[in-house]
C-alpha cells in the first residue's frame, strides 16, 4: 500500500471510505442524524456491535414500547381474569390435597 502515490482527491475518498469502514460514524434512522459512534449504544448481537438508533431515540423507543407492552398485558390480565382466576383456584385446590 506503501507504493501507491495518492491523489489529494483519492486521499480524501480513501479517508471516507475508511471512515465509513470503521464505523466511526453511523445514521440513526429515527432521528435521520449522523452521529459518532459513541452516541450509540453497544449493542453485541448486531453486525456492528451498536443498536440502530442513537441514545436519546434508542431510550424514547425502549420507553414507548414497554408502556406499550404494559398496557397489552393489562389488557390480556383483564380479558383472562376469569381463566386466571380458575387456574388459580385449581392450583389452590392442588396444594391443599397434597397437604
Ligand atoms: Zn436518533
Amino acid at each position: 500500500m506503501s507504493a501507491v502515490d495518492w491523489t489529494p482527491e483519492q486521499a480524501a475518498l480513501r479517508d471516507r471510505l475508511l471512515d465509513a469502514s470503521t464505523e466511526n460514524t453511523k445514521r440513526c434512522p429515527a432521528c435521520a442524524m449522523t452521529k459518532p459512534a459513541g452516541e450509540f449504544y453497544e449493542h453485541a448481537a448486531r453486525h456492528d456491535g451498536l443498536t440502530p438508533y442513537c441514545r436519546p431515540c434508542h431510550l424514547a423507543r425502549t420507553r414507548v414500547r414497554s408502556k406499550a407492552s404494559n398496557r397489552a398485558k393489562a389488557r390480556l390480565a383483564k380479558a383472562h381474569r376469569a381463566e386466571y382466576d380458575a387456574l388459580y383456584a385449581e392450583e389452590l385446590a392442588k396444594l391443599r390435597d397434597d397437604a
